[in-house]
């Protein structure tokens, strides 16, 4: 496990049954990206739920578009324990 990760999850908020596999073979964990300026919302995504790799995957729809929350939304979504 590379040493520069900074990552300590301890719970497993985000993580749901039928999200997909990551590179250790654990259910990858949902997240959201992180603000940025002029993006109004913001993207939602797959990523290692342990750190232990470098898992990356955006959600998409059916369409193949990446699913994005805007403020609003995403408060709900948190206060909702989704992400
Ligand atoms: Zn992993």
């Amino acid at each position: 496990m590379p040493c520069e990760q900074f990552v300590a999850f301890q719970d497993d908020r985000g993580v749901h049954d039928g999200n997909s596999k990551c590179g250790c073979g654990r259910l990858s964990r949902l997240q959201v990206a992180g603000k940025s300026g002029k993006v109004k919302s913001r993207g939602l995504h797959y990523v290692c739920a342990m750190g232990g790799c470098g898992f990356y995957a955006p959600a998409t729809d059916d369409r193949g578009e990446q699913y994005g929350l805007s403020e609003g939304l995403l408060d709900m979504f948190v206060q909702l324990k989704l992400i």
